[in-house]
C-alpha cells in the first residue's frame, strides 16, 4: 500500500493556501463583524471614533495612481471627462487622422491641410491626469465591506498600502474585508502578503 507523503503530493496551489493559512493564523485575529456593525450604527458620541467617516481607504484615492491606471479605472466605470488631445487620439478638427508629435514634442495633426496643433504631450498628460484624478475623487463609490476582522498592526499597515478599508482606534486595527463567501487564505491580496512572509517555501510555479 503506497504511503502518502503530504508535502510531496501537494500541488503548488495547495502549498500556497497552506502557507497563507499559517499567515492568516498569526495576523488575522478575530472576526468582529457584529461588533463593528453595532459600533458603526451607534449614535453615541462616545463612540464617534467608530464611524464611516473614520474608515481609511473607504473611497478610492487616486493621488498616487499613474496616468494609465486612472484612465483604465474611469473607462471601466464612467465616460471620460473632457481631456486635452494626446498622440494617437483622433484629430479633433478633421477626425480623419491620428494625432502625432513633431520634433519639438508638440502634438500635431499629420494632415498638411488640417493644421491642428496643441501643446506638448507632457503638458497635456499632466492636465489630463489632474482631470482624471478629480473625476475619480468626485465619482468614486465607497468600497463595500462585508466582514470586519481584528488584525495585527503589521498586517494593518500592509493592508493600508494595498488600499484596503481599515478602522483603527488607540489600540486595535480592524480590516474591512471587501469579499465574503470564501476562506481568507484564498484572497489574492492576502496570498501576496503571505508570499513575503514565506519567500523560501513559496511555490514559484
Ligand atoms: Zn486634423
Amino acid at each position: 500500500m503506497p504511503t502518502l507523503t503530504p508535502s510531496l503530493n501537494m500541488n503548488a496551489e495547495s502549498t500556497r493556501q497552506r502557507l497563507t493559512g499559517l499567515f492568516v493564523q498569526s495576523e488575522v485575529l478575530k472576526c468582529h463583524s457584529y461588533l463593528m456593525d453595532a459600533l458603526l450604527k451607534s449614535e453615541d458620541p462616545a463612540l464617534s471614533a467608530y464611524s464611516y467617516d473614520s474608515i481609511q481607504n473607504l473611497y478610492p484615492d487616486p493621488s498616487s495612481w499613474p496616468y494609465t491606471d486612472c484612465l483604465s479605472y474611469i473607462d471601466e466605470r464612467w465616460d471620460r471627462p473632457d481631456l486635452e488631445p494626446m498622440p494617437g487620439d483622433s484629430c479633433p478638427d478633421c477626425s480623419s487622422h491620428q494625432l502625432a508629435t513633431n520634433a519639438q514634442g508638440g502634438i500635431i495633426c499629420p494632415s498638411s491641410s488640417c493644421g491642428f496643433t496643441s501643446s506638448d504631450e507632457d503638458t497635456n498628460e499632466e492636465s489630463n491626469h489632474e482631470a482624471l484624478m478629480g473625476c475619480i475623487r468626485e465619482l468614486g463609490e465607497p468600497q463595500e465591506i462585508y466582514e470586519w476582522w481584528l488584525v495585527t498592526s503589521w498586517l494593518a499597515s500592509k493592508l493600508d498600502e494595498q488600499g484596503e478599508p481599515l478602522l483603527t482606534d488607540d489600540e486595535s486595527h480592524w480590516w474591512g474585508r471587501t469579499c465574503t463567501g470564501q476562506a481568507i487564505c484564498l484572497d489574492y491580496n492576502i496570498q501576496a502578503l503571505a508570499r513575503l512572509r514565506y519567500p523560501e517555501d513559496w511555490p514559484t510555479k
